[in-house]
C-alpha cells in the first residue's frame, strides 16, 4: 500500500492549462474518484500519475519517491481502461500473463498468480478463451485482472464501466468495492458517473474547467458542496437554485416575486443577491390547505408528475417559479393538483451570487 502525493501538479498543452495546481495527498488504501464533466482534466491527472502524459508543472511522489520522469512500468502502478485494451488473439490467460512474461517472472508463479487472480474474478473457467467469446462484464473482469497479477501498489480506473449496460455496471461496481476491501490498494478512479463516485469513493475529487473544486467524503460534498458548481453537479435530480435579492425590509424576494423568505439560514453579511439551492427531496410538498398553524408554505402547482417507481419526480410552479421535488412514489400529487410546499431552513444552500462559493452558517 503506497501514499500517492499529487503537489501543485499541472499540465499544459500549449496555451491550454488542461489541469492547474492539483495539490492533494491520496492516503494509502484510499479509493479516490476524480468526478466531473467531460473535459475538466480528469482523464490528464490520472495520465500524469500512470505516467502517459508528461507533468508540466509540481511534483508527482508515489510512495515518497519523485517519480515526474520514471518510466511508467517502473512507477508501481497499473491501469485499467474503459475499452478494457485487451490483445484480441490470445486467450484470456495469455492477457493476463503478458506483463508477468515480460518480466521474466517464472511459469510456475506465473501460473499460480494469474490462477489465484482468475478464482478471485470468477474467470477461471474462461482461461483458454479469446476476448471475443466474452461478455463486456467479463472482458472488464479480464483488464481488471490483468493489474492485479502485477500486484501493483497502485491502481488507476480510466472510467472501466462506462462501456457496460446499466445492469451491469451496478454488478461490477459492486464487484469493484469487494475487490478494494480484500487488494486494500491505492485506487485512484475516473468518471463523471455521480453514482459511482458516491458508492465507490472514501474521498471524491469534483473538478471543473482543469481546477479541484471540492475534495470530501461522499457524505461531505452531497451534504456540504462548497460552491455552486458541485452542489449542482452531485445529485440526480440535480439540485434547484433560486435567485433571491434583499428588498427594503431585509427579506429575500425570489426573481419573479413569488417566494418570500423573511430571513436566511445563513448570515449573508452585505450581500444584496444570493443563490438559495434547494435539493429535490427536500422540498416537503402537501395537498393544498394543508398548511399548519405557524408554518410558512408556499402554495403551488403541480405542473408535471413523472412516476420513477419507488419515487416520483414533481415539477412545481410557485408563481413563475420553477422547483423540482422528490416525493413518495405511493399517492403522490399529480398535475393540476394544487398542493403546499414548505423548505427546512436546515436544509437550504445558500451561494454567493457572484463568485459560486457556499455561504456557511
Ligand atoms: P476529462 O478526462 O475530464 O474528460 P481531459 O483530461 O481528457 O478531460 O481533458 C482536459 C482538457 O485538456 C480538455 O479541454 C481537453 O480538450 C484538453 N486536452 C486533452 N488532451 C489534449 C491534447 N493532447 N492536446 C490538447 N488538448 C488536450
Amino acid at each position: 500500500m503506497t501514499e500517492v502525493k499529487l503537489d501543485r501538479i499541472g499540465k499544459s498543452y500549449g496555451a491550454v492549462e488542461a489541469v492547474q495546481q492539483f495539490d492533494l495527498t491520496i492516503r494509502e488504501g484510499e479509493f479516490l474518484v476524480l468526478l466531473g464533466p467531460s473535459g475538466c482534466g480528469k482523464s490528464t491527472t490520472l495520465r500524469m500519475i500512470a505516467g502517459l502524459e508528461s507533468i508540466t508543472r509540481g511534483d508527482l511522489l508515489i510512495g515518497g519517491k519523485r517519480m515526474n520522469d520514471v518510466d511508467p512500468k517502473d512507477r508501481g502502478v497499473a491501469m485499467v481502461f474503459q475499452n478494457y485494451a485487451l490483445y484480441p488473439h490470445k486467450t484470456v490467460f495469455d492477457n493476463m500473463a503478458m506483463a508477468l512474461k515480460l518480466q521474466k517472472v517464472d511459469a510456475a508463479e506465473i501460473r499460480d498468480r494469474v490462477g489465484r487472480t482468475a478464482e478471485m474474478l470468477g474467470l477461471t473457467d474462461y482461461l483458454n478463451r479469446k476476448p471475443a467469446a466474452l461478455s463486456g462484464g467479463q472482458r472488464q473482469r479480464v483488464a481488471i485482472g490483468r493489474a492485479i497479477v502485477r500486484t501493483p501498489s497502485v491502481f488507476l480506473f480510466d472510467e472501466p464501466l462506462s462501456n457496460l449496460d446499466a445492469k451491469l455496471r451496478v454488478k461490477m461496481r459492486m464487484e469493484l468495492q469487494e475487490l478494494h476491501a480484500r487488494l486494500g490498494a491505492t485506487s485512484v478512479y475516473v468518471t463523471h458517473d455521480q453514482v459511482e463516485a458516491m458508492t465507490l469513493a472514501d474521498r471524491i475529487v469534483i473538478m471543473n474547467g482543469g481546477v479541484v473544486a471540492q475534495v470530501g467524503t461522499p457524505r461531505e460534498v452531497y451534504d456540504r458542496p462548497a460552491n455552486e458548481f458541485v452542489a449542482g453537479f452531485v445529485g440526480s435530480p440535480a439540485m434547484n437554485f433560486l435567485d433571491l435579492r434583499r428588498d427594503d425590509t431585509g427579506r429575500w424576494i425570489s426573481d419573479c416575486g413569488s417566494m418570500v423568505l423573511a430571513s436566511l439560514p445563513v448570515d449573508a453579511g452585505a450581500r444584496q443577491h444570493v443563490r438559495l439551492g434547494v435539493r429535490p427531496e427536500h422540498i416537503e410538498v402537501s395537498a393544498d390547505g394543508g398548511a399548519g398553524a405557524g408554518e410558512a408554505g408556499y402554495r403551488a402547482e403541480v405542473l408535471l408528475d413523472e412516476l420513477l417507481g419507488a419515487d416520483a419526480l414533481l415539477s412545481l410552479g410557485i408563481g413563475q417559479a420553477r422547483l423540482l421535488a422528490r416525493v413518495g412514489g405511493l399517492a403522490h400529487p399529480v398535475k393540476g393538483d394544487a398542493v403546499t410546499i414548505r423548505l427546512n431552513p436546515a436544509q437550504l444552500h445558500v451561494f454567493d451570487a457572484d463568485t459560486g462559493a457556499a455561504i456557511r452558517a
